[in-house]
């Protein structure tokens, strides 16, 4: 078999928050084959990732046998190194190695997860992410929630942390799963500060509290922090994530397969960390790219709400109940109407 075109484009989702198509832009990659299949995955980087992807890896893979996927992960990552071994490169060979990996279940009839030595029909926890508070719907359906909040400035904006996450538990329960994202936008002292503040409530875990490249910030945090610390949706690559993993500076680690490099990379960062006896809880975990690596490699999954506005991508589980469940279509099971994209 041997790859005849590879081509991205950029949706438009509806009611997507503006970043999703901008700065966090998602892109849809096709990989079509002399066999008659075509896989689909999933990538990042938006424009950029578009052409990287419509140039480059296009020109690399065309003629090739795609079932070769981990070969060719190594001559997508060497192609573009000269771009950098982070960020948007990597986002695009993403969506290219969901692709492959999309076509290598279709071809084996097999899902991926079954591929990856697992099985489909396993019900899965999900937590939900709340961008405001936590609603008596959600409480009825979801036993863990993570609260998204935002950068602190001052006194007040502190004490309103405390707050949200002392009514975050009330409304929530005690036993309920409770986490805090950050999103990268804490230093030190005020992470250390926000600590004191919540270590009462039980949270399971704070995310994401420093930038990414604060290796002796997190170093420092991890050794004083009550609470875990979990990261890596911004970070790239098994190489990327070793030393988060043999320096021990988060106790959850959270790979975006769409982002990080796919499937190829997050199945080698599931193994590095379950070697170090670290807990791994892909960003997304609900949509249906990394839920194939949840179902088949975690020993206590737990997966993170997909994004409501992902709606191009037909064929995805839906979460019922407060848990989701695979289907046993081959490949990723997923449905791309490619004449009513909205692009
Ligand atoms: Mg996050």
């Amino acid at each position: 078999m041997k790859i005849t075109d590879v081509r991205a484009i950029q949706p438009v989702a509806e009611n997507s928050p503006p970043d999703w198509r901008t700065t966090m832009g998602q892109i849809l990659v096709a990989v079509d084959t002399d066999g008659g299949v075509t896989g689909y995955g999933v990538g990042g980087g938006g424009a950029a990732g578009v052409h990287v992807v419509n140039t480059v890896l296009r020109d690399l893979l065309l003629g090739r046998n795609p079932e070769s996927v981990e070969d060719l992960w190594r001559e997508m990552y060497f192609s573009t190194l000269p771009f950098g071994c982070k960020g948007l490169a990597i986002m695009a060979i993403s969506g290219v190695d969901l692709a492959l990996w999309d076509i290598r279940g279709r071809v084996a009839g097999e899902p991926v997860a079954v591929l990856l030595g697992g099985n489909i029909g396993d019900s899965i926890p999900v937590y939900v992410t709340v961008w405001d508070t936590i609603s008596a719907a959600q409480v009825a359906e979801f036993g863990a929630f993570k609260l998204h909040v935002k950068r602190i400035e001052s006194d007040e904006d502190l004490r309103s942390i405390g707050e949200l996450v002392d009514a975050s538990r009330r409304t929530a329960g005690p036993d309920a799963k409770l986490m805090v994202d950050a999103w990268m936008q804490w230093d030190l002292p005020t992470t250390l500060a926000v600590i004191r503040m919540i270590e009462q409530y039980d949270v399971t875990w704070i995310e994401e509290p420093l930038p990414v490249d604060d290796l002796a910030g997190y170093e420092t945090l991890v050794g004083q922090s009550k609470i875990p610390i979990a990261g890596g949706e911004h970070e790239f690559t098994a190489a990327g994530f070793r030393p988060l993993i043999e320096r021990r500076l988060h106790q959850v680690l959270q790979p975006d397969v769409c982002w990080c490099g796919g499937m190829t990379q997050l199945v080698e960062i599931y193994r590095m960390a379950s070697a170090a006896g670290l807990q791994v809880c892909p960003h997304r975990g609900a949509e249906v790219w990394a839920l194939h690596a949840i179902a088949a490699l975690d020993q206590n999954p737990l997966a993170e709400s997909g994004r409501p506005w992902m709606t191009w991508v037909g064929g995805q589980s839906s979460i019922e109940q407060g848990s989701v469940t695979l289907s046993d279509a081959p490949g990723f099971g997923i449905v791309i109407d490619e004449t009513s994209l909205p692009v």
